[in-house]
């Protein structure tokens, strides 16, 4: 056991550290292209796959909320990826941004998601996982934990170990976030909506919305591990700086008139 912790802690040192925008220590193994072509390859996939809403009032709401957030990023992340925002046809409440900047939102989460503010308050978060590079820390953790398994067979592990080892190993570029994660894109998120001119207090009215008995199935945003509560008791505390942001932004001119009519 010692000589199999050994291999992982070498593992770990090998694998480069990064921090996240929140300035939180990562694992990355992967480097930024690699990561960006497995994002554009899947969204190109997904593209081919599922198929775009033929409804170009619907695109047309969804690319101008997209644009005042793009928008609102600093010019290294505007100019890192080619943004691109896709509507797809689909009665799922859900969206996802993967790395090279690739925006999905189902038109079945325009619904939910009631004004333009609710919306910009999903993509954001979306973005805020790609700018904090999870899926590159959660593929990361995959391989590590399929090389653990792989070191731990030839240093003659007992297979119970092998088992638990294995348990929850996956590789792939749509496995849930964690909840670290998922309290790091809300935050980013928050600061990134407000930046853009719309209305922060608008995340926590969509969390209300969404943990009414008997709602919808939440989109991604809403979805993983951290308490609806713990949520919103997070994003509240955020909320004054947010509401500076905003009126900030409000202050430049800036003041989203994103409708889908
Ligand atoms: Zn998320």
């Amino acid at each position: 056991m010692r000589k199999y912790s050994a291999v992982i802690s070498l593992l770990i040192i090998l694998a480069s550290c990064a921090s996240s925008p929140l300035d939180r220590r990562q694992v990355v193994l992967y480097s930024d292209a690699e990561m960006v072509e497995q994002g554009i390859r899947s969204y190109r996939q997904m593209q081919a796959e599922i198929p775009a809403t033929t409804n170009p009032r619907e695109l047309q709401y969804v690319q101008c909320v997209a644009n005042y957030i793009v928008a609102a990023l600093d010019e290294e992340d505007q100019n890192r990826f080619e943004w691109e925002v896709t509507v797809f046809d689909n009665e799922q409440a859900n969206a996802f941004a993967l790395p090279g900047g690739k925006i999905g939102v189902y038109n079945g989460l325009l619904p939910i998601t009631v004004n333009q503010h609710q919306l910009a308050a999903v993509m954001a978060h979306e973005v805020g996982h790609v700018l904090a590079n999870h899926s590159n820390e959660r593929a990361s953790q995959s391989t590590l934990r399929n090389v653990g398994i792989a070191a731990a067979q030839i240093l003659g592990a007992s297979d119970t170990t092998l088992q638990v080892l294995d348990t929850g190993s996956q590789l792939g570029i749509f496995l849930p976030f964690n909840r670290t994660q998922e309290s790091e894109a809300d935050s980013i998120g928050v600061i990134l909506m407000a930046n853009a001119g719309f209305n922060p207090e608008e995340s926590i009215n969509l969390w209300l919305n969404m943990s009414a008995e008997g709602g919808p199935r939440p989109p991604e945003f809403l979805s993983t591990h951290p308490s609806p509560s713990s949520r919103m008791a997070e994003l509240r505390r955020l909320m004054p700086a947010a509401n500076a942001l905003r009126q900030s932004a409000m202050g430049r001119g800036l003041n989203p008139d994103c409708v889908q009519n």
